[in-house]
C-alpha cells in the first residue's frame, strides 16, 4: 500500500456518516475560509481528485505536477486530522465524469467557484443542473463590482484606476482618505539596477518526507516525457512549508523588494522577488493574509506599496479580465486574439536548445531547471524575444502555462496575451512591451558574459527596429509609441535592410534550433 494512502487510511475519521460533503479542486488547498473555515469539522467532507485526464491536456513542466498532487495528498492528510471525511478518488476521467459518480452516491456537492475557466466550462453541466452547488470563492480579495464600476466609460481597461478604487474602498495604505506617503504608486522610484548589494537572500528549502517522494517517484515513471526537472528541495507541499516560504518573504526579500523589482541578474536568479506566487494561486497562501501582513511590516513604503500593488492590484484585476471575457472568447470567436496577426512557431530555443543569446538562454534555463522566473525575466526577455519575432500569442501562452509552477488560465493567459504579446492591442496596456538590448543591458549583467555586444552587434536590438517598421501601421497614433516611432522615421534605409537581414537570420537559425554566432550575423 502507498504511503498517502496508508496515513489517510490511519488518520481518517471512523465516523463517514451525517456530513455535508465538499469538492475541493487542485488550487484551493485552504481550510481558512468557505466551508471548511466556518463549518464543523467532524460534519464535513470532502472530495479530492487526482486523474490523469488534467496533466494528460498539456506536458507541464514535471516540478508543476509534483506541486500539485503533493499539495492535495498533504491537504488531504491535514483534513482528517482535524476530523474531516475525505474521499480522494483515483482516476483517469475529467473531473466533471468523476464527480458524477460520486454525486450518484452521496448525492448533490458544493464547491467554491473554481478559479480556472477550463474547470468552471468542465463542471457546467453539474453546475447549471444542481448537482453541484457553487459558492462564492472567498480567496479573491475584489468584486466584479469593484472591476466593472473601475471599467465602466471605457474601452480600455487600466488597472491604475481598478487599484485606486479598491485602495480607497479596502482602506488599505490609506490615511484619512489618502494615499499613504502622498500617491498611490511608486513605480517610478522602483526601477533600480541592482549593483549587487544589498546582498540577495539565499533561497530556503524544505524538507522531504514520504508523501512527497511517493509523488515524485510516480510523476517520474507517468510524465517521464514531460520538461522539467523536479528539484525535491524546492517542493513546498505543507502548511509548514508555505510558512516557511512567508516568513522567509517577510524577513529577507519584502525590504528590499520594491528599488530592485525589475532588476535582473546572473548573481541571483530571484533576488528580492518572494516566490509566493505557487501558493498564493493554490490556496495556500492568502492573498488577504499576505497583503495585511505585508502592510504591517516596518519596510520602507516603495517596498510595501510595490509588492501590494502586485497583489492587491495586479493579480486580482488578471483574474477579472479573464472572468469578464470568458477568457477572451467574447473577444476572438474564431480563437485567440492577436492583434498584431503574429503567426511564426516558438522556436526550439523555449524548449532549451542553445540560442547564443545569453539572456534567452539563462532564462530557458532557470525555466526548465525551477518551473519559475520572476516577472521582469517573463516579460523582457521571453515574451520580447516571442513578440518581437512576430511568434503566434496563442503558443507563447500555451508555452509559459506547462513551463511554470504558478500558471493556470486565468493568470497566465491575461499575462501572455495582454502584456507579454500585446495580442488584446491596448485593452488593458498602453503599448507593446518591447525592448532592444539598450533596456536589458541597463536593468541586467546578462549582457557581460554574452558573445554578443549590447551597444554593437546584438540581434535584438535589430529585431526591436525591425518589429517598429513592420508593425508601425498598427502601432501609429499610439502617444507611448510615438517618440520610438519617430525615432525609426530617423533610421537610414541601409540600416532598415540590414534590420530585416538580421530578422531573417534569427528566424531561420532558432527555427533549425541552431544557435546565433556574432560572426554570423549579417
Ligand atoms: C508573460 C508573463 C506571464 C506570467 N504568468 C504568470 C502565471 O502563470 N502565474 C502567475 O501567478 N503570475 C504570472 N505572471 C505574473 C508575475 O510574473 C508572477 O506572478 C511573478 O513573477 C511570480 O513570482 P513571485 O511570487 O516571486 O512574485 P513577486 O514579484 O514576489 O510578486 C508578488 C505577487 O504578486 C502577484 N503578481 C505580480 N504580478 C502579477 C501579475 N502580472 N499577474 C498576477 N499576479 C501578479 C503574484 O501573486 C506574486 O506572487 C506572468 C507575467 C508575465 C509578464
Ligand atoms: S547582448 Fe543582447 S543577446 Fe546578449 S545578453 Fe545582452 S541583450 Fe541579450
Amino acid at each position: 500500500m502507498s504511503a498517502f494512502l496508508e496515513a489517510l487510511s490511519e488518520r481518517q475519521p471512523e465516523d463517514q456518516g451525517d456530513r455535508r460533503w465538499l469538492f475541493v479542486p487542485y488550487d484551493q488547498f485552504s481550510d481558512q475560509v468557505g466551508p471548511l473555515a466556518r463549518e464543523d469539522a467532524g460534519r464535513l467532507g470532502i472530495v479530492l481528485i487526482e486523474t490523469l485526464w488534467k496533466p494528460r491536456l498539456r506536458p507541464y513542466h514535471k516540478q508543476k505536477l509534483c506541486l500539485v498532487l503533493a499539495n492535495q495528498r498533504h491537504f488531504a492528510l491535514e483534513q482528517a486530522r482535524r476530523g474531516v471525511a475525505v474521499e480522494y478518488v483515483f482516476g483517469e476521467a475529467s473531473y466533471s465524469e468523476i464527480l458524477e459518480e460520486v454525486i450518484a452516491r452521496r448525492g448533490p456537492l458544493r464547491m467554491m467557484e473554481a478559479a480556472e475557466y477550463e474547470l468552471r466550462e468542465n463542471l457546467s453541466g453539474l453546475t447549471s443542473s444542481g448537482d453541484l452547488e457553487v459558492l462564492p470563492n472567498e480567496t479573491w480579495l475584489t468584486t466584479r463590482e469593484q472591476f466593472d464600476a473601475a471599467t465602466a466609460d471605457t474601452k480600455t481597461w487600466r488597472m491604475d484606476r481598478f487599484y485606486r478604487t479598491v485602495r480607497g474602498e479596502s482602506g488599505i495604505l490609506m490615511e484619512d482618505g489618502k494615499p499613504l506617503g502622498g500617491k498611490f504608486s511608486f513605480d517610478a522610484e522602483n526601477r533600480k539596477r541592482w549593483p549587487g548589494d544589498p546582498p540577495a537572500p539565499e533561497l530556503p528549502t524544505f524538507p522531504t518526507d514520504p508523501i512527497k517522494q511517493e509523488v515524485i517517484a510516480l510523476v517520474e515513471r507517468i510524465f517521464a516525457d514531460h520538461p522539467g526537472r523536479i528539484d525535491p528541495s524546492q517542493l513546498t507541499a505543507t502548511t509548514k512549508d508555505a510558512e516557511a516560504l512567508w516568513r522567509w518573504a517577510l524577513n529577507e526579500c519584502l525590504a528590499h523588494f520594491g528599488p530592485y523589482e525589475d532588476a535582473m541578474s546572473v548573481e541571483s536568479r530571484g533576488l528580492f522577488h518572494t516566490r509566493a506566487s505557487a501558493l498564493l494561486n493554490n490556496g495556500r497562501l492568502l492573498p488577504l493574509r499576505v497583503v495585511t501582513e505585508v502592510e504591517a511590516l516596518d519596510i520602507p513604503l516603495t517596498s510595501k506599496e510595490g509588492f501590494i500593488r502586485q497583489v492587491l492590484g495586479w493579480r486580482e484585476f488578471m483574474r477579472h479580465i479573464h472572468v469578464a471575457t470568458d477568457g477572451f472568447r467574447t473577444l476572438a470567436k474564431d480563437g485567440c486574439p492577436n492583434a498584431l496577426d503574429a503567426s511564426e512557431p516558438l522556436p526550439p530555443a523555449f524548449w532549451g536548445e542553445a540560442s547564443g543569446l545569453f539572456c534567452l538562454d539563462r532564462v530557458v534555463e532557470e525555466v526548465w531547471e525551477t518551473g519559475y522566473s520572476h516577472h521582469i525575466t517573463r516579460l523582457m526577455v521571453l515574451s520580447n524575444l516571442a513578440t518581437l519575432l512576430s511568434v503566434d500569442p496563442r503558443e507563447v501562452a500555451d508555452w509559459f502555462w506547462v513551463a511554470y509552477i504558478d500558471a493556470y488560465d486565468w493568470v497566465v493567459e491575461p499575462n501572455v496575451l495582454g502584456m507579454g504579446t500585446f495580442a488584446l492591442g491596448d485593452l488593458f496596456v498602453t503599448k507593446p512591451y518591447v525592448s532592444g538590448a539598450a533596456y536589458i543591458d541597463r536593468m541586467s549583467d546578462y549582457c557581460r558574459p554574452c558573445r554578443f555586444s549590447p551597444k554593437d552587434d546584438c540581434p535584438i536590438t535589430s529585431l526591436y527596429w525591425e518589429f517598429l517598421a513592420r508593425n508601425q501601421k498598427n502601432l501609429d497614433g499610439n502617444p507611448r509609441v510615438a517618440m520610438p516611432l519617430r525615432n525609426l522615421e530617423r533610421r537610414s534605409d541601409e540600416k532598415r535592410s540590414g534590420d530585416r537581414a538580421v530578422r531573417e537570420w534569427v528566424q531561420d537559425t532558432l527555427a533549425a534550433g541552431a544557435a546565433l554566432k556574432p560572426e554570423d550575423r549579417p
